[in-house]
């Protein structure tokens, strides 16, 4: 998290840039400078600003669509690879997640289609040429905004294609059985474009690597929210763990962390109602800036994101994406803390659910039929 830097606020979401795009900038004007001198690396940082100008654009066709459904996005990031818009959750509704969808393509379309109303010659450059700065800036940037809207609607997780594919296959055949078909055909893509990769361009064979293993995640977490749905969050909580007062010096904090090995630790107050949440980095960052005299109700998150414990697993789950925050609590009828999910408890349910025979049952947890 810290790699990111704000550069500033869209309606109500953050936007934000890795510093390794800072780094990968530095980098075009370098080469470029060694390459033709300084008009060459203005022109080549110049044009990779509006590239990615573009890739906001498309995020924010995303957003924006989401938004019209009730679904907030915290959060942007412009990566090296892309932007990568953090939508709160993905609607299980398929037209609406076909319609969020589809739209990131769909701005780089409008996008391309206003430059070559302004004149931009798409027939002159390829793909290979738009490092080319003979030739003009308009027709580069329409080409590559071309390239961005074939290039996403390719049919696989995580590009907007698979998530197009699955709204079109969830009508006919319900959403988890989607996924899975929409994985397997994700999965299929990757190993043509490594092939292709390994023909052609060695950068594709990573791509195809992260488009596998996107797909099979995918699939995974949507097997795993049906799977938890109806399932009571007390089956699956943590129910032994330690929790530290707020006004506790963080030296004992560091003993807790060396006696339990837990991850994050909830802070309670007196009569044991949950008040934040300490995680091990915040604790470690506490120590080197505050010292281990310090309190932990200083070192803490403030919110800790609370359910109640007759919720059912898959709420808890939403929470936990939704807050992103490294755990949720889950508390009694008088609001006390008696547990919590974290996503070492999704870890735990994945591996349960792989080693589930077909049809058999543990507790409250089976194995849904086609997972
Ligand atoms: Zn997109």
């Amino acid at each position: 998290m810290s790699w990111s830097l704000n550069i500033g606020r869209v309606a109500g979401t953050v936007v934000r840039i890795h510093l390794t795009f800072v780094i990968f900038l530095a980098w075009i004007f370098v080469a470029n400078y060694a390459a033709g001198g300084l008009p060459s690396a203005w022109n080549s940082v110049a044009f990779v600003l509006l590239l990615f100008f573009c890739v906001l654009l498309h995020e924010f066709g995303h957003i924006f669509t989401a938004r019209a459904f009730g679904v907030t996005t915290p959060y942007v990031t412009l990566l090296p690879i892309g932007g990568v818009a953090q939508l709160e959750r993905i609607p299980e509704e398929s037209g609406q997640e076909f319609l969020i969808a589809i739209a990131g393509p769909l701005v780089n379309v409008a996008i391309a289609g206003v430059l070559i109303l302004l004149g931009a010659d798409i027939m002159v450059p390829h793909a290979a040429a738009v490092e080319d700065m003979h030739i003009s800036m308009l027709d580069r940037l329409a080409a590559v905004n071309i390239f961005l809207a074939l290039f996403n609607l390719i049919p696989a997780f995580p590009m907007d294609g698979g998530r197009v594919l699955r709204a079109a296959l969830a009508s006919k055949f319900g959403y988890v059985r989607a996924t899975e078909i929409a994985a397997h055909i994700g999965q299929f893509v990757a190993l043509a474009l490594g092939f292709f990769g390994l023909l052609y361009n060695p950068l594709l064979i990573f791509i195809a690597i992260f488009v596998y293993l996107a797909a099979s995640s995918e699939a995974h977490m949507v097997a795993l929210r049906a799977a938890s749905r109806g399932v009571p969050v007390s089956y699956a909580m943590m129910k032994q763990f330690a929790a530290l007062p707020p006004d506790a010096h963080l030296d004992e904090a560091v003993q807790a962390l060396l006696q339990t090995g837990q991850g994050e630790f909830p802070v309670v107050d007196g009569v044991g109602k949950p008040v934040g949440v300490l995680g091990r980095g915040d604790l470690i960052r506490a120590i080197k800036t505050l010292g281990p005299d310090a309190r932990v109700a200083d070192a803490m998150s403030a919110e800790l994101p609370t359910i109640g414990h007759r919720a059912t697993l898959d709420q808890a789950f939403r929470l936990l994406q939704e807050k992103q925050t490294p755990a949720i609590g889950v508390t009694d009828a008088s609001g006390r803390l008696v547990g919590i999910v974290t996503h070492e408890t999704i870890a735990g349910m994945i591996m349960l659910q792989e080693a589930l025979p077909k049809g058999v049952q543990i507790g409250p947890w089976s194995r849904p039929a086609g997972a």
